[in-house]
């Protein structure tokens, strides 16, 4: 086979896939594949010398072998280096290392020291021949997967960094200083890092402040930053049908009949999508606000410049609940005020009947409906909308990349069946969160999205007290529920997944509506979970909703979007394994009248044991703030980006090396250098994106 052919896929060896799963394919992507730690096999020491604890390198003499049995098999080898003697341990071991290791050879050892009464011993040590050079730099190890040796993928990332192209992409007046000192060249970073000389602090290397790694992390940061902005700027040479406000239409007709007054918050927000609105270029806009600080309404004023412009609107939920929630709530402002005009609005889920699914198509087809509300069923091939100008997604973060880019396409499908525009259309999008982004996530992972907060709760509102309180006062938890069934409120009980097990969690939260239904009989008290039909789950939710069921049990279904007003205390069982966003998004359900509300957080410790310290800070982290900023905050810092940023982020890269808080400094430099770059030396952003995430580029940009 002639060198330049590739295998195919099924001729690939084992560590050759292994290699291909860590996405180490080219010669660049080996290259800035950077070690987890290093090992000094550079020095031999003297066992006189060394601490317990110490990995050290020695050479000696064996001066004796045996197999012992006691307290199990195992292979004792002597070794003695002229200062003191040392006993290495193995459990499992070959004849070809026994006779390695006959007494009278001299062996060079690198292990874990350990004393004891003993003496010296180390378990499984490396062993080799004694003599031969010593190398001269750190022995790099790199973080790798089943199948894939440590030597190979040192000789693999040693062929890479030969052949990649380390040329610079970075133009001196770009890359300037960082914290007053000129940052390394690229080249020399890479050769440091993979093999750095002995006498380096380790500790530099391993919390990356090293000048070396701050450069790797600054090329990191700028390649996302450049991404991002490629994607924005894309975006803006996009055309978006023109929505101006008008006065006198359904924007005015729904502010005056509406119950309440918008606050200060919502106005601000309204007034900013407008703006958005009324652009030829698309919205791609965040609005944020905590729970229960009243994105509903935004998201209906928005639809309504949408429809009084002659352009239809859709709203997607990531659940059935939730979407029904919005449908119920737009459809009692709107529904009257579409009717006066002739248009409709139309529901789209998956679980719907043949017939009535048939006979909303038409209407979204026809653009008879103006409003199209639904869940995943909204993205569908079938659905074809007729004029699609602006699309709402509701907690976005739980819909994928996929399903983002999906509903962009929406307009110009339609367009490309009418009209032969030009230029592609994309509708406006507006996405909706409850879990605000904290500032240096924004300007990383968003930075292709604006981004408007709601910072104002509605009047009204009483805080919502958090207790911890520990498993074994469940007893005195459920005579508070009585206590407020008593005087006519409502209670919900949410189950946690278990062991992430649909069964178990199903059990779970019958057994407990069992218990309770046992223990309240005077209340009424229901059970919802996901497995039920969509039709069951209504019938429940409605009764909860009209305040004849007293104690909702649940699993953690109703986290987004329920409201009921009435409800004033909410129990987290095992609040301990849940999430800190999502435990505020549960509590979130309570305190939404003017009553005064509690959530109990009951944590169970582990057998016998105590609870961890991240659970403990999570849950204290509760007790101590209703802020919505300041919880993702904490989540962050406990959960790390990954994680927080959940499906919007499947499959795609995150940052290897930054890190968004030590590294701020470095990320407000990649905000400023990459303009400059793609407007000053295009070709070598181009090139620089492409050297450091190659395929993955299209990801960050959805
Ligand atoms: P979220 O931001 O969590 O989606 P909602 O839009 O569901 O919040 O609003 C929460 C509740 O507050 C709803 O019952 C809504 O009708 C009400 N609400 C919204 N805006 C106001 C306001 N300006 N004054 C009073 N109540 C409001
Ligand atoms: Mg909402």
């Amino acid at each position: 086979m002639p060198a330049s052919a590739k295998p195919a896929p099924d001729k690939l060896s084992v560590p050759q896939k292994a290699l291909r799963k860590l996405g180490l394919v080219r010669p660049i992507d080996l290259a800035l594949h950077l070690p987890l730690r290093y090992e000094d096999e550079t020095r031999v020491v003297r066992l006189a010398d060394a601490l317990d604890g110490d990995t050290v390198q020695i050479e000696g003499e064996v001066t004796q072998q045996e197999v012992s049995f006691r307290p199990r098999r195992q292979l004792l080898v002597s070794v003695n280096d002229g200062s003191d003697s040392c006993v290495l341990r193995f459990f499992n071991f070959y004849p070809s290392q026994q006779k390695q290791m006959a007494v009278g050879t001299r062996i060079r050892v690198r292990g874990e020291l350990r004393g004891g009464f003993g003496g010296l011993t180390m378990m499984h040590p490396t062993v080799r021949a004694a003599g031969g050079a010593l190398p001269e730099a750190l022995t790099p190890v790199y973080p790798t997967v089943a199948g894939l040796p440590q030597a190979y993928l040192r000789k693999a990332v040693g062929a890479g960094l030969a052949q990649a192209d380390l040329s610079a992409t970075v133009p001196p007046e770009i890359l300037g200083e960082i914290r007053g000192k000129p940052l390394w060249e690229l080249r020399k970073a890479l050769a440091f890092l993979h093999h750095p000389a002995p006498d380096v602090a380790l500790v530099q290397l391993e919390d990356h402040t090293h000048p070396a790694w701050q450069r790797l992390k600054a090329e990191e940061l700028l390649a996302q930053q450049l991404s991002q902005l490629q994607a924005r700027r894309a975006r803006h040479r996009l055309r978006a049908p023109v929505l101006p406000s008008q006065a006198g239409g359904l924007h005015e007709q729904l502010l005056a009949a509406l119950p309440f007054g918008l606050t200060g918050a919502q106005r601000r927000v309204g007034e900013e999508i407008a703006q958005d609105l009324a652009r030829t270029q698309p919205m791609h806009r965040l609005l944020q606000g905590d729970v229960g600080s009243g994105k509903t309404v935004v998201a209906a004023l928005a639809a309504c410049v949408a429809i009084d412009a002659g352009w239809q609107c859709a709203l997607m939920a990531p659940t059935e609940i939730l979407a029904e929630q919005h449908f119920a709530k737009l459809v009692d402002w709107l529904a009257p005020l579409l009717e006066a005009r002739g248009q409709r609005v139309a529901w789209l889920t998956g679980s719907q009947k043949k017939k009535a699914r048939g006979e909303m198509l038409a209407l979204i087809d026809s653009g008879e409906a103006a409003l199209v509300i639904g869940t995943h069923a909204v993205i569908q091939a079938q659905v074809k909308f007729r004029r699609l100008g602006l699309a709402i997604i509701d907690e976005q973060h739980r819909f994928g990349v996929e399903q983002r880019l999906a509903l962009r396409n929406k307009l110009s499908e339609t367009e490309r069946a009418g009209d032969d525009k030009q230029v592609a259309q994309e509708p406006h999008m507006l996405m909706m969160s409850a879990t605000p982004i904290p500032r240096t996530l924004a300007m990383s992972y968003y930075a292709d999205l604006d981004v408007s907060t709601l910072d104002e709760l509605p009047p009204g509102r009483t805080p919502v007290v958090t207790k911890l309180v520990s498993e074994q006062r469940r007893a005195e938890v459920i005579e508070r529920i009585r206590a407020q069934v008593a005087q006519g409120r409502q209670v919900y009980w949410v189950c946690p997944l278990i062991e992430e097990s649909e069964a178990l969690d199903l059990s779970n939260a019958t057994e407990t509506h069992a218990e309770l239904s046992a223990a309240l009989p005077e209340a009424m008290v229901g059970l919802l979970h996901s497995r039920m039909p969509p039709a069951e789950k209504k019938a429940v939710m409605s009764l909860f909703s009209a305040g004849q069921m007293a104690v909702l049990v649940s699993t953690t279904v109703i986290e987004v979007g329920v409201d009921v007003p009435n409800a004033s205390l909410m129990v987290i069982e095992h609040g301990e394994r849940f999430g800190l966003s999502q435990l505020h998004q549960l509590r979130g359900r309570v305190g939404r009248g003017a009553a005064a509300s509690a959530c109990v957080l009951m944590y169970s410790a582990p057998e016998g044991g105590r609870l961890g310290e991240t659970a403990r800070a999570r849950l204290r982290a509760m007790a101590e703030t209703t802020d919505g900023f300041e919880i993702a905050r904490r989540d962050l810092d406990i959960r790390g980006p990954g994680e927080f940023l959940g499906a919007r982020q499947s499959g795609a890269a995150l940052l290897r090396f930054a890190d968004l808080q030590d590294d701020a400094p470095l990320l407000e430099w990649a905000r400023e250098a990459a303009p400059r770059m793609l407007d000053e030396f295009p070709d070598l952003a181009a090139r620089h994106v492409d050297r450091w995430l190659g395929e993955r580029a299209d990801y960050l940009k959805a």
